[in-house]
Protein backbone atom coordinates (compact mmCIF):
# COMPACT_ATOMS: atom_id res chain seq x y z
CA UNK A 1 0.00 0.00 0.00
CA UNK A 2 3.24 2.53 1.09
CA UNK A 3 4.58 1.58 -2.33
CA UNK A 4 2.50 3.82 -4.11
CA UNK A 5 4.18 7.58 -4.44
CA UNK A 6 0.85 9.16 -3.60
CA UNK A 7 0.48 6.88 -0.15
CA UNK A 8 4.45 7.32 0.67
CA UNK A 9 3.69 11.04 -0.08
CA UNK A 10 0.76 11.35 2.65
CA UNK A 11 2.91 9.25 4.88
CA UNK A 12 5.26 11.74 4.79
CA UNK A 13 3.09 14.91 5.34
CA UNK A 14 1.73 12.89 8.21
CA UNK A 15 4.73 12.43 10.13
CA UNK A 16 6.07 15.37 9.33
CA UNK A 17 2.89 17.66 10.85
CA UNK A 18 2.71 14.94 13.56
CA UNK A 19 6.64 15.34 14.37
CA UNK A 20 6.43 19.09 14.51
CA UNK A 21 3.19 19.33 16.33
CA UNK A 22 5.34 17.12 18.85
CA UNK A 23 7.65 19.07 18.93
CA UNK A 24 5.99 22.62 19.30
CA UNK A 25 3.75 21.28 22.36
CA UNK A 26 6.73 19.87 24.15
CA UNK A 27 8.00 22.97 23.83
CA UNK A 28 4.93 24.85 24.70
CA UNK A 29 4.29 23.19 27.30
CA UNK A 30 7.57 22.84 29.26
CA UNK A 31 7.77 26.53 28.38
CA UNK A 32 4.63 27.65 30.12
CA UNK A 33 5.36 25.71 33.35
CA UNK A 34 8.94 26.81 33.22
CA UNK A 35 7.09 30.65 33.10
CA UNK A 36 5.04 30.18 35.83
CA UNK A 37 7.64 28.61 38.10
CA UNK A 38 9.30 31.53 37.38
CA UNK A 39 7.58 33.96 37.75
CA UNK A 40 5.82 32.67 41.24
CA UNK A 41 9.79 32.44 42.96
CA UNK A 42 10.53 36.05 41.38
CA UNK A 43 6.90 37.74 43.06
CA UNK A 44 7.53 35.67 46.25
CA UNK A 45 11.28 37.60 46.27
CA UNK A 46 9.64 40.83 45.44
CA UNK A 47 7.19 40.19 47.95
CA UNK A 48 9.47 39.47 50.65
CA UNK A 49 11.92 41.44 49.96
CA UNK A 50 9.64 44.33 50.46
CA UNK A 51 11.04 46.36 54.20
CA UNK A 52 7.37 47.48 54.23
CA UNK A 53 6.29 44.19 54.10
CA UNK A 54 9.16 42.39 57.03
CA UNK A 55 8.74 45.13 59.18
CA UNK A 56 4.76 44.76 59.50
CA UNK A 57 5.93 40.93 59.87
CA UNK A 58 8.15 41.54 62.33
CA UNK A 59 6.79 44.36 64.45
CA UNK A 60 4.19 43.27 67.02
CA UNK A 61 0.80 45.53 67.78
CA UNK A 62 0.98 47.28 70.62
CA UNK A 63 -0.55 45.26 73.38
CA UNK A 64 -0.68 42.20 70.70
CA UNK A 65 -1.58 38.59 72.36
CA UNK A 66 -2.07 36.48 69.62
CA UNK A 67 1.00 36.86 67.26
CA UNK A 68 -0.44 34.40 64.54
CA UNK A 69 -3.64 37.01 64.65
CA UNK A 70 -1.81 39.40 63.88
CA UNK A 71 0.55 37.69 61.35
CA UNK A 72 -2.72 36.22 59.74
CA UNK A 73 -4.03 40.01 59.83
CA UNK A 74 -0.69 40.97 57.89
CA UNK A 75 -1.01 38.37 55.60
CA UNK A 76 -4.06 39.31 54.29
CA UNK A 77 -3.58 42.57 52.87
CA UNK A 78 -0.51 41.23 51.17
CA UNK A 79 -2.33 38.22 49.50
CA UNK A 80 -3.02 40.04 46.29
CA UNK A 81 0.01 40.92 46.18
CA UNK A 82 1.48 37.27 46.73
CA UNK A 83 -0.89 36.17 44.64
CA UNK A 84 -2.64 33.95 47.04
CA UNK A 85 -5.88 33.01 45.88
CA UNK A 86 -6.81 30.40 48.72
CA UNK A 87 -7.37 27.82 46.19
CA UNK A 88 -4.39 26.82 44.33
CA UNK A 89 -2.40 29.25 46.43
CA UNK A 90 -2.45 29.24 49.69
CA UNK A 91 -0.07 30.72 52.87
CA UNK A 92 0.18 28.99 56.32
CA UNK A 93 1.44 30.56 59.36
CA UNK A 94 3.01 27.65 61.76
CA UNK A 95 4.81 28.09 64.54
CA UNK A 96 8.43 26.69 64.85
CA UNK A 97 7.71 23.23 65.36
CA UNK A 98 5.64 23.08 62.40
CA UNK A 99 2.53 23.21 64.11
CA UNK A 100 0.05 25.11 61.97
CA UNK A 101 -1.63 28.16 63.35
CA UNK A 102 -3.21 30.24 60.80
CA UNK A 103 -3.73 30.17 56.50
CA UNK A 104 -5.36 31.27 53.99
CA UNK A 105 -6.42 27.59 53.43
CA UNK A 106 -8.83 26.29 56.02
CA UNK A 107 -9.27 22.50 55.41
CA UNK A 108 -6.17 21.50 54.34
CA UNK A 109 -3.50 22.95 56.75
CA UNK A 110 -3.37 20.02 58.97
CA UNK A 111 -2.15 18.13 56.24
CA UNK A 112 1.20 19.89 55.42
CA UNK A 113 3.77 17.67 53.98
CA UNK A 114 7.11 18.58 55.59
CA UNK A 115 8.78 19.63 51.69
CA UNK A 116 12.84 20.57 52.08
CA UNK A 117 12.12 24.29 51.94
CA UNK A 118 9.77 24.17 55.04
CA UNK A 119 12.13 21.63 57.20
CA UNK A 120 14.70 24.33 56.65
CA UNK A 121 12.56 27.05 57.51
CA UNK A 122 11.55 25.21 60.81
CA UNK A 123 15.13 25.03 61.12
CA UNK A 124 15.52 28.95 61.23
CA UNK A 125 16.95 29.26 57.65
CA UNK A 126 14.78 31.48 54.68
CA UNK A 127 14.09 28.81 52.08
CA UNK A 128 13.17 29.18 48.56
CA UNK A 129 14.67 26.15 46.29
CA UNK A 130 12.52 25.45 43.29
CA UNK A 131 12.39 21.49 42.50
CA UNK A 132 11.57 21.81 38.84
CA UNK A 133 10.18 17.82 39.34
CA UNK A 134 7.60 18.46 42.40
CA UNK A 135 4.27 18.69 41.71
CA UNK A 136 4.58 22.03 43.70
CA UNK A 137 6.16 25.47 44.80
CA UNK A 138 6.68 26.41 48.30
CA UNK A 139 8.47 29.15 49.75
CA UNK A 140 8.95 29.01 53.69
CA UNK A 141 10.23 32.52 55.55
CA UNK A 142 11.08 31.94 59.27
CA UNK A 143 9.57 35.18 61.18
CA UNK A 144 10.71 36.63 64.76
CA UNK A 145 7.80 38.88 65.80
CA UNK A 146 8.53 39.99 69.66
CA UNK A 147 9.25 36.71 71.64
CA UNK A 148 7.91 34.36 69.34
CA UNK A 149 8.85 32.65 65.93
CA UNK A 150 6.89 31.79 63.58
CA UNK A 151 7.71 30.70 60.26
CA UNK A 152 5.73 31.64 57.21
CA UNK A 153 4.97 28.85 54.17
CA UNK A 154 3.71 29.90 50.69
CA UNK A 155 2.68 26.57 48.65
CA UNK A 156 1.11 26.23 45.05
CA UNK A 157 -0.39 23.18 43.77
CA UNK A 158 0.80 24.13 40.31
CA UNK A 159 -2.91 23.40 39.03
CA UNK A 160 -3.05 26.43 37.12
CA UNK A 161 -0.09 25.56 35.12
CA UNK A 162 -1.34 21.99 34.60
CA UNK A 163 -4.68 23.23 33.37
CA UNK A 164 -3.10 25.62 31.07
CA UNK A 165 -1.06 22.73 29.96
CA UNK A 166 -4.02 20.57 29.18
CA UNK A 167 -5.37 23.39 27.68
CA UNK A 168 -2.63 23.26 25.54
CA UNK A 169 -2.56 19.80 24.56
CA UNK A 170 -6.36 19.75 23.84
CA UNK A 171 -5.34 22.98 21.23
CA UNK A 172 -2.14 20.85 19.87
CA UNK A 173 -4.37 17.92 19.29
CA UNK A 174 -6.70 20.02 17.71
CA UNK A 175 -4.37 21.94 15.97
CA UNK A 176 -3.04 18.13 14.70
CA UNK A 177 -6.15 16.64 13.24
CA UNK A 178 -6.93 20.07 11.25
CA UNK A 179 -3.03 19.74 10.08
CA UNK A 180 -3.58 15.89 9.03
CA UNK A 181 -6.73 17.01 6.95
CA UNK A 182 -4.99 19.45 5.39
CA UNK A 183 -2.10 17.30 4.54
CA UNK A 184 -4.23 14.87 2.81
CA UNK A 185 -5.94 17.25 0.83
CA UNK A 186 -2.51 18.68 0.07
CA UNK A 187 -0.89 15.57 -1.17
CA UNK A 188 -3.98 14.86 -3.75
CA UNK A 189 -3.03 18.68 -5.43
CA UNK A 190 -0.03 17.77 -5.67
CA UNK A 191 -0.61 14.18 -6.56
CA UNK A 192 -2.58 15.72 -9.63
CA UNK A 193 0.15 18.12 -10.63
CA UNK A 194 3.39 15.90 -9.94
CA UNK A 195 2.59 11.88 -9.86
CA UNK A 196 -0.01 11.92 -12.96
CA UNK A 197 2.56 13.20 -15.02
CA UNK A 198 4.84 10.81 -13.70
CA UNK A 199 2.60 7.80 -14.23
CA UNK A 200 2.11 9.18 -17.78
CA UNK A 201 6.07 9.17 -18.36
CA UNK A 202 5.77 5.49 -17.07
CA UNK A 203 3.23 4.47 -19.16
CA UNK A 204 4.79 6.04 -22.29
CA UNK A 205 8.49 4.26 -20.71
CA UNK A 206 6.69 0.94 -20.71
CA UNK A 207 5.22 1.34 -24.14
CA UNK A 208 8.78 2.14 -25.79
CA UNK A 209 10.33 -0.60 -23.72
CA UNK A 210 7.81 -2.59 -25.28
CA UNK A 211 9.00 -1.31 -28.86
CA UNK A 212 5.89 1.12 -29.75
CA UNK A 213 6.97 4.55 -30.41
CA UNK A 214 3.98 5.54 -32.31
CA UNK A 215 2.83 8.31 -29.32
CA UNK A 216 4.16 11.04 -27.98
CA UNK A 217 3.74 12.49 -24.49
CA UNK A 218 1.94 15.89 -23.91
CA UNK A 219 3.64 18.32 -22.21
CA UNK A 220 1.05 20.08 -19.77
CA UNK A 221 3.85 22.31 -17.97
CA UNK A 222 6.66 24.07 -18.30
CA UNK A 223 8.43 22.91 -15.39
CA UNK A 224 11.13 20.25 -14.12
CA UNK A 225 8.26 17.50 -15.09
CA UNK A 226 7.58 19.51 -17.97
CA UNK A 227 11.19 19.51 -19.32
CA UNK A 228 11.64 15.84 -18.32
CA UNK A 229 8.77 14.71 -20.77
CA UNK A 230 10.17 16.85 -23.43
CA UNK A 231 13.04 15.22 -22.81
CA UNK A 232 11.50 11.70 -23.09
CA UNK A 233 10.08 12.75 -26.16
CA UNK A 234 13.32 13.47 -27.81
CA UNK A 235 14.97 10.44 -26.08
CA UNK A 236 12.24 8.24 -27.56
CA UNK A 237 12.42 9.89 -31.25
CA UNK A 238 15.82 9.78 -31.38
CA UNK A 239 15.87 5.72 -29.94
CA UNK A 240 13.31 5.62 -32.45
CA UNK A 241 15.49 6.84 -35.15
CA UNK A 242 18.72 4.53 -34.51
CA UNK A 243 16.45 1.82 -34.06
CA UNK A 244 15.42 2.24 -38.02
CA UNK A 245 18.77 2.98 -38.78
CA UNK A 246 19.84 -0.30 -37.34
CA UNK A 247 17.10 -2.11 -38.96
CA UNK A 248 17.75 -0.80 -42.33
CA UNK A 249 21.03 -1.67 -42.03
CA UNK A 250 20.39 -5.35 -40.89
CA UNK A 251 18.08 -5.53 -43.93
CA UNK A 252 20.67 -3.88 -46.15
CA UNK A 253 22.98 -7.03 -44.63
CA UNK A 254 20.40 -9.49 -44.88
CA UNK A 255 19.74 -9.17 -48.59
CA UNK A 256 23.47 -8.89 -49.01
CA UNK A 257 23.90 -11.81 -46.95
CA UNK A 258 20.92 -13.87 -48.86
CA UNK A 259 22.48 -13.10 -52.96
CA UNK A 260 25.74 -13.25 -51.61
CA UNK A 261 27.98 -15.87 -53.93
CA UNK A 262 30.33 -16.52 -51.31
CA UNK A 263 28.34 -18.33 -47.84
CA UNK A 264 28.72 -16.64 -44.79
CA UNK A 265 28.27 -17.79 -41.28
CA UNK A 266 28.23 -16.04 -38.21
CA UNK A 267 28.32 -18.15 -34.56
CA UNK A 268 28.27 -16.63 -30.91
CA UNK A 269 30.90 -16.70 -28.51
CA UNK A 270 29.88 -20.08 -27.14
CA UNK A 271 29.73 -21.68 -30.40
CA UNK A 272 25.86 -21.83 -31.34
CA UNK A 273 25.04 -20.55 -35.01
CA UNK A 274 23.33 -17.00 -35.42
CA UNK A 275 23.14 -16.57 -38.59
CA UNK A 276 24.00 -18.79 -42.24
CA UNK A 277 23.13 -17.32 -45.64
CA UNK A 278 21.81 -20.01 -48.60
CA UNK A 279 25.13 -19.65 -50.05
CA UNK A 280 26.50 -21.15 -47.06
CA UNK A 281 24.53 -23.67 -46.87
CA UNK A 282 24.92 -24.81 -50.68
CA UNK A 283 28.47 -25.26 -50.03
CA UNK A 284 28.63 -26.91 -46.69
CA UNK A 285 25.61 -29.28 -48.27
CA UNK A 286 24.04 -29.42 -44.42
CA UNK A 287 21.32 -27.59 -43.19
CA UNK A 288 22.26 -24.82 -41.57
CA UNK A 289 19.67 -24.50 -37.77
CA UNK A 290 20.02 -22.95 -34.28
CA UNK A 291 20.98 -26.78 -33.47
CA UNK A 292 24.64 -26.64 -35.62
CA UNK A 293 27.37 -25.55 -33.33
CA UNK A 294 31.14 -23.90 -34.66
CA UNK A 295 32.85 -27.23 -33.72
CA UNK A 296 30.76 -29.06 -35.94
CA UNK A 297 31.45 -27.62 -39.00
CA UNK A 298 35.05 -25.81 -38.37
CA UNK A 299 36.36 -27.34 -35.35
CA UNK A 300 38.83 -29.38 -37.37
CA UNK A 301 40.20 -26.38 -38.90
CA UNK A 302 40.62 -23.49 -35.99
CA UNK A 303 39.05 -23.64 -32.68
CA UNK A 304 37.14 -21.28 -31.75
CA UNK A 305 38.63 -19.64 -29.00
CA UNK A 306 41.78 -19.33 -31.32
CA UNK A 307 39.44 -17.29 -33.93
CA UNK A 308 38.16 -15.44 -31.20
CA UNK A 309 41.40 -14.40 -29.72
CA UNK A 310 43.01 -13.23 -33.11
CA UNK A 311 43.78 -9.75 -33.04
CA UNK A 312 41.55 -6.91 -34.56
CA UNK A 313 41.39 -6.68 -38.02
CA UNK A 314 43.00 -10.17 -38.48
CA UNK A 315 41.59 -13.64 -39.30
CA UNK A 316 42.93 -17.35 -40.23
CA UNK A 317 42.65 -19.19 -43.15
CA UNK A 318 41.70 -22.61 -43.98
CA UNK A 319 40.37 -25.38 -46.15
CA UNK A 320 37.91 -27.93 -46.11
CA UNK A 321 36.57 -30.50 -48.09
CA UNK A 322 32.93 -31.22 -48.07
CA UNK A 323 31.85 -34.17 -50.80
CA UNK A 324 34.82 -33.69 -53.36
CA UNK A 325 34.83 -29.70 -52.98
CA UNK A 326 37.11 -27.42 -51.91
CA UNK A 327 36.26 -24.62 -49.79
CA UNK A 328 38.66 -22.07 -48.71
CA UNK A 329 37.52 -20.98 -45.35
CA UNK A 330 38.16 -17.09 -43.66
CA UNK A 331 37.46 -17.47 -39.75
CA UNK A 332 37.24 -14.14 -38.12
CA UNK A 333 36.57 -12.67 -34.96
CA UNK A 334 33.56 -10.02 -34.73
CA UNK A 335 33.33 -7.18 -32.03
CA UNK A 336 35.23 -8.70 -29.68
CA UNK A 337 32.89 -7.49 -26.25
CA UNK A 338 30.36 -10.01 -24.80
CA UNK A 339 28.05 -9.31 -27.71
CA UNK A 340 30.62 -10.82 -30.14
CA UNK A 341 31.63 -13.87 -32.11
CA UNK A 342 33.20 -15.44 -34.86
CA UNK A 343 32.30 -15.15 -38.69
CA UNK A 344 33.42 -17.29 -41.46
CA UNK A 345 33.50 -16.53 -44.58
CA UNK A 346 33.16 -19.10 -47.23
CA UNK A 347 34.47 -19.73 -50.99
CA UNK A 348 34.02 -22.60 -53.05
CA UNK A 349 37.92 -22.95 -55.00
CA UNK A 350 37.10 -25.90 -56.58
CA UNK A 351 37.31 -24.49 -59.87
CA UNK A 352 39.80 -22.06 -59.22
CA UNK A 353 41.97 -25.35 -58.05
CA UNK A 354 41.37 -27.36 -60.91
CA UNK A 355 42.32 -24.46 -63.13
CA UNK A 356 45.48 -23.97 -61.38
CA UNK A 357 46.03 -27.98 -61.11
CA UNK A 358 45.42 -27.96 -65.21
CA UNK A 359 47.55 -25.24 -65.74
CA UNK A 360 50.63 -26.75 -64.04
CA UNK A 361 49.70 -29.68 -66.06
CA UNK A 362 49.63 -28.10 -68.83
CA UNK A 363 53.06 -26.01 -68.79
CA UNK A 364 54.59 -29.46 -67.45
CA UNK A 365 53.08 -31.30 -70.36
CA UNK A 366 54.67 -28.25 -72.93
CA UNK A 367 57.98 -28.96 -71.51
CA UNK A 368 57.99 -32.61 -71.96
CA UNK A 369 56.43 -32.65 -75.43
CA UNK A 370 59.47 -30.01 -76.19
CA UNK A 371 61.99 -31.86 -74.68
CA UNK A 372 61.48 -35.47 -76.20
CA UNK A 373 62.05 -33.46 -80.64
CA UNK A 374 64.78 -31.00 -78.64
CA UNK A 375 66.77 -33.92 -77.63
CA UNK A 376 66.06 -35.88 -80.54
CA UNK A 377 67.41 -33.24 -82.67
CA UNK A 378 70.54 -32.36 -80.35
CA UNK A 379 72.04 -36.15 -79.96
CA UNK A 380 71.42 -36.37 -84.25
CA UNK A 381 73.27 -32.97 -84.94
CA UNK A 382 75.83 -33.73 -82.15
CA UNK A 383 76.53 -37.53 -83.67
CA UNK A 384 76.83 -35.55 -87.41
CA UNK A 385 79.21 -33.02 -86.00
CA UNK A 386 81.49 -35.30 -83.99
CA UNK A 387 82.00 -37.13 -87.40
CA UNK A 388 81.61 -35.07 -90.05
CA UNK A 389 82.25 -36.55 -93.17
CA UNK A 390 83.37 -39.79 -91.95
CA UNK A 391 79.46 -41.32 -92.02
CA UNK A 392 78.21 -43.00 -95.06
CA UNK A 393 75.75 -40.56 -96.68
CA UNK A 394 72.45 -42.74 -96.64
CA UNK A 395 73.17 -42.18 -92.88
CA UNK A 396 73.74 -38.99 -93.07
CA UNK A 397 70.82 -38.14 -95.21
CA UNK A 398 68.75 -40.54 -92.60
CA UNK A 399 70.20 -38.35 -89.53
CA UNK A 400 69.01 -34.99 -91.38
CA UNK A 401 65.84 -37.08 -91.80
CA UNK A 402 65.19 -37.43 -88.14
CA UNK A 403 66.58 -33.49 -87.14
CA UNK A 404 63.77 -32.28 -90.02
CA UNK A 405 61.26 -34.78 -88.83
CA UNK A 406 61.53 -33.33 -85.00
CA UNK A 407 61.88 -30.12 -85.65
CA UNK A 408 58.38 -30.05 -87.93
CA UNK A 409 56.73 -31.99 -85.17
CA UNK A 410 57.90 -28.84 -82.74
CA UNK A 411 56.76 -26.50 -85.52
CA UNK A 412 53.69 -27.86 -85.17
CA UNK A 413 53.20 -27.98 -81.54
CA UNK A 414 54.28 -24.76 -81.22
CA UNK A 415 51.60 -23.88 -84.13
CA UNK A 416 48.78 -25.98 -81.81
CA UNK A 417 50.18 -24.18 -78.93
CA UNK A 418 49.78 -20.67 -80.50
CA UNK A 419 46.56 -21.38 -81.99
CA UNK A 420 44.96 -22.48 -78.52
CA UNK A 421 46.51 -19.34 -77.08
CA UNK A 422 44.90 -17.03 -79.54
CA UNK A 423 41.54 -19.01 -78.72
CA UNK A 424 42.33 -18.32 -75.19
CA UNK A 425 42.70 -15.08 -75.18
CA UNK A 426 40.25 -14.52 -77.62
CA UNK A 427 42.15 -12.89 -80.49
CA UNK A 428 41.31 -15.08 -82.78
CA UNK A 429 38.53 -14.20 -84.85
CA UNK A 430 36.27 -16.43 -86.79
CA UNK A 431 35.82 -15.28 -90.76
CA UNK A 432 32.35 -16.31 -90.84
CA UNK A 433 30.64 -17.52 -94.34
CA UNK A 434 28.01 -19.23 -95.76
CA UNK A 435 28.92 -22.20 -97.59
CA UNK A 436 27.51 -25.75 -98.03
CA UNK A 437 27.67 -27.96 -95.45
CA UNK A 438 27.75 -30.90 -98.14
CA UNK A 439 30.25 -29.74 -100.27
CA UNK A 440 32.39 -29.32 -97.36
CA UNK A 441 32.45 -32.45 -95.95
CA UNK A 442 32.72 -33.58 -100.08
CA UNK A 443 36.03 -31.45 -99.59
CA UNK A 444 37.58 -33.06 -96.54
CA UNK A 445 36.95 -36.73 -98.06
CA UNK A 446 38.72 -35.50 -101.45
CA UNK A 447 42.03 -34.35 -98.91
CA UNK A 448 41.95 -37.30 -97.10
CA UNK A 449 41.22 -40.43 -99.48
CA UNK A 450 44.82 -40.51 -100.50
CA UNK A 451 45.87 -40.82 -96.66
CA UNK A 452 43.10 -43.35 -96.00
CA UNK A 453 43.97 -45.51 -99.18
CA UNK A 454 47.74 -45.12 -98.02
CA UNK A 455 46.52 -47.40 -95.24
CA UNK A 456 44.30 -49.24 -97.08
CA UNK A 457 41.32 -48.10 -95.45
CA UNK A 458 37.80 -48.17 -96.13
CA UNK A 459 36.70 -44.81 -96.74
CA UNK A 460 32.77 -44.60 -96.94
CA UNK A 461 31.19 -41.21 -97.52
CA UNK A 462 27.15 -40.94 -96.99
CA UNK A 463 26.18 -37.58 -97.15
CA UNK A 464 22.60 -36.79 -98.46
CA UNK A 465 21.62 -34.72 -101.68
CA UNK A 466 20.82 -30.99 -100.05
CA UNK A 467 22.73 -30.57 -96.91
CA UNK A 468 21.70 -26.31 -96.19
CA UNK A 469 23.68 -23.66 -96.62
CA UNK A 470 25.85 -23.04 -92.91
CA UNK A 471 27.70 -19.66 -91.06
CA UNK A 472 30.93 -20.69 -89.90
CA UNK A 473 34.05 -19.66 -90.37
CA UNK A 474 34.92 -22.62 -93.53
CA UNK A 475 38.56 -23.16 -93.09
CA UNK A 476 38.32 -24.21 -88.99
CA UNK A 477 35.13 -25.92 -89.69
CA UNK A 478 37.37 -28.24 -92.19
CA UNK A 479 40.47 -28.10 -89.66
CA UNK A 480 38.12 -29.76 -87.20
CA UNK A 481 36.52 -32.46 -89.80
CA UNK A 482 40.06 -33.18 -91.04
CA UNK A 483 41.22 -33.68 -87.68
CA UNK A 484 38.34 -36.16 -86.77
CA UNK A 485 38.94 -38.42 -89.54
CA UNK A 486 42.69 -38.56 -89.82
CA UNK A 487 42.55 -39.68 -86.17
CA UNK A 488 39.89 -42.53 -87.53
CA UNK A 489 42.81 -43.16 -90.13
CA UNK A 490 45.58 -42.86 -87.44
CA UNK A 491 44.26 -45.37 -84.68
CA UNK A 492 42.48 -47.93 -87.15
CA UNK A 493 44.60 -50.54 -87.89
CA UNK A 494 45.63 -50.98 -91.40
CA UNK A 495 42.57 -52.17 -93.31
CA UNK A 496 40.06 -50.78 -90.94
CA UNK A 497 36.41 -49.27 -92.29
CA UNK A 498 35.70 -45.75 -91.75
CA UNK A 499 32.44 -44.45 -92.65
CA UNK A 500 31.79 -40.62 -92.76
CA UNK A 501 27.82 -39.56 -93.10
CA UNK A 502 26.56 -36.39 -92.22
CA UNK A 503 22.83 -34.99 -92.19
CA UNK A 504 20.40 -32.73 -90.60
CA UNK A 505 17.76 -31.76 -87.50
CA UNK A 506 16.30 -28.82 -87.20
CA UNK A 507 18.45 -25.74 -87.52
CA UNK A 508 21.25 -28.03 -87.33
CA UNK A 509 24.02 -30.14 -89.30
CA UNK A 510 25.80 -32.66 -88.38
CA UNK A 511 28.59 -35.28 -89.19
CA UNK A 512 29.66 -38.62 -87.49
CA UNK A 513 32.93 -40.14 -88.52
CA UNK A 514 32.66 -44.43 -87.05
CA UNK A 515 35.85 -46.32 -87.22
CA UNK A 516 36.14 -49.73 -85.88
CA UNK A 517 40.29 -49.04 -84.87
CA UNK A 518 41.59 -49.10 -81.15
CA UNK A 519 39.04 -47.26 -79.96
CA UNK A 520 38.78 -45.28 -76.63
CA UNK A 521 39.00 -47.22 -73.45
CA UNK A 522 35.54 -45.99 -71.41
CA UNK A 523 38.20 -44.45 -68.11
CA UNK A 524 39.79 -42.58 -71.33
CA UNK A 525 36.78 -41.17 -72.71
CA UNK A 526 35.70 -38.23 -70.49
CA UNK A 527 39.16 -36.81 -71.11
CA UNK A 528 40.16 -37.01 -74.74
CA UNK A 529 39.28 -33.56 -75.21
CA UNK A 530 41.99 -32.26 -72.53
CA UNK A 531 45.34 -30.62 -73.99
CA UNK A 532 47.72 -33.05 -74.58
CA UNK A 533 46.00 -36.18 -73.22
CA UNK A 534 46.30 -38.93 -75.66
CA UNK A 535 45.29 -42.66 -74.79
CA UNK A 536 48.41 -44.29 -75.89
CA UNK A 537 51.05 -41.77 -76.36
CA UNK A 538 53.66 -44.01 -78.23
CA UNK A 539 51.12 -44.27 -80.86
CA UNK A 540 50.46 -40.81 -81.49
CA UNK A 541 54.18 -39.57 -81.40
CA UNK A 542 54.72 -41.89 -83.97
CA UNK A 543 52.59 -41.14 -85.90
CA UNK A 544 52.83 -37.16 -85.57
CA UNK A 545 49.91 -36.71 -82.60
CA UNK A 546 50.48 -33.39 -80.59
CA UNK A 547 47.31 -34.24 -78.44
CA UNK A 548 46.15 -30.89 -78.72
CA UNK A 549 44.46 -31.74 -82.24
CA UNK A 550 40.79 -32.65 -80.18
CA UNK A 551 41.16 -29.76 -77.64
CA UNK A 552 41.58 -27.04 -80.37
CA UNK A 553 38.59 -28.68 -82.70
CA UNK A 554 36.40 -28.95 -79.27
CA UNK A 555 37.22 -25.26 -78.97
CA UNK A 556 36.67 -24.17 -82.62
CA UNK A 557 33.27 -25.74 -82.40
CA UNK A 558 32.40 -24.30 -79.15
CA UNK A 559 33.31 -20.73 -80.82
CA UNK A 560 30.89 -21.64 -83.70
CA UNK A 561 28.35 -22.90 -81.00
CA UNK A 562 28.32 -26.38 -82.18
CA UNK A 563 29.00 -29.96 -80.72
CA UNK A 564 31.87 -32.30 -80.52
CA UNK A 565 31.45 -35.52 -78.90
CA UNK A 566 32.17 -39.14 -78.66
CA UNK A 567 29.20 -41.19 -79.21
CA UNK A 568 28.37 -43.45 -76.72
CA UNK A 569 28.15 -47.12 -78.78
CA UNK A 570 29.41 -50.34 -78.09
CA UNK A 571 33.07 -50.95 -79.06
CA UNK A 572 35.30 -51.89 -81.01
CA UNK A 573 36.18 -48.58 -82.82
CA UNK A 574 35.21 -44.82 -82.53
CA UNK A 575 32.51 -42.35 -83.27
CA UNK A 576 32.93 -38.81 -83.04
CA UNK A 577 30.20 -36.23 -84.04
CA UNK A 578 29.77 -32.71 -84.70
CA UNK A 579 27.03 -30.60 -85.05
CA UNK A 580 26.83 -27.15 -86.14
CA UNK A 581 24.19 -24.45 -86.04
CA UNK A 582 22.67 -23.17 -89.52
CA UNK A 583 22.19 -19.66 -88.17
CA UNK A 584 26.15 -19.89 -86.81
CA UNK A 585 27.01 -18.21 -83.77
CA UNK A 586 25.02 -15.38 -82.97
CA UNK A 587 27.72 -13.26 -81.38
CA UNK A 588 30.36 -13.12 -84.23
P1 LIG B 1 46.71 -36.62 -81.23
O1 LIG B 1 47.49 -35.55 -81.85
O2 LIG B 1 47.50 -37.44 -80.28
O3 LIG B 1 45.93 -37.40 -82.21
P2 LIG B 1 44.13 -35.63 -80.45
O4 LIG B 1 43.80 -34.50 -79.51
O5 LIG B 1 43.69 -35.52 -81.82
O6 LIG B 1 45.68 -35.84 -80.27
O7 LIG B 1 43.50 -36.91 -79.79
C1 LIG B 1 43.67 -37.21 -78.44
C2 LIG B 1 43.77 -38.69 -78.17
O8 LIG B 1 42.52 -39.32 -78.35
C3 LIG B 1 44.67 -39.46 -79.13
O9 LIG B 1 45.98 -39.45 -78.70
C4 LIG B 1 44.06 -40.83 -79.08
O10 LIG B 1 44.64 -41.57 -78.03
C5 LIG B 1 42.62 -40.61 -78.82
N1 LIG B 1 41.82 -40.73 -80.07
C6 LIG B 1 41.37 -39.72 -80.86
N2 LIG B 1 40.62 -40.18 -81.88
C7 LIG B 1 40.62 -41.53 -81.76
C8 LIG B 1 40.05 -42.60 -82.52
N3 LIG B 1 39.31 -42.38 -83.64
N4 LIG B 1 40.24 -43.89 -82.10
C9 LIG B 1 40.98 -44.13 -80.98
N5 LIG B 1 41.55 -43.14 -80.21
C10 LIG B 1 41.39 -41.88 -80.62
Amino acid sequence: MFRSLHMKLVLIMVLLIASLMTVVGAFLTNSVSQFYMDEFYSQMETVFSDRQFARDLTTPEDGEEDGAAALNRVMQSYMGMLGVDSRNRNYYILDSTGVFLAGSDLIGGQALAVTPNLSAALAGRESSDSDPTASFMDVAIPVTRGDNTFVIYVLDNRSTVESLSNELFTLIMEALVFGLVISVLLSFLLAKTMITPIERLTDAAERVADGDFSRKIEISSRDEIGILTSAFNDMAQQLKDTLDAVENERNKLSTLFLHMTDGVAAFARDGQLIHANPAAERMLQTRLNDEVAYDDLFGTVAPLFEVLSAPDGGYIEGEREVRGRTLALLLAPFSSESQGGALVVIRDVTEQHKVEEQRKEFVANVSHELRTPLTNIRSYAETLSDNAGELPPEMERSFLGVILNESDRMTHIVQDLLTLSRFDSGRSELKLSKFSFGAAVQDMYNAVVLEAQRHEHELILNVPGQLPEIRADRERVLQVMMNVVSNAIKYTPDGGRIAISAGQTEGRVWMEVEDNGIGIPAEDRGRVFERFYRVDKARSRQSGGTGLGLSIAKEIMERHNGVLKLVDREGPGTTIRMELTVEGPDHE
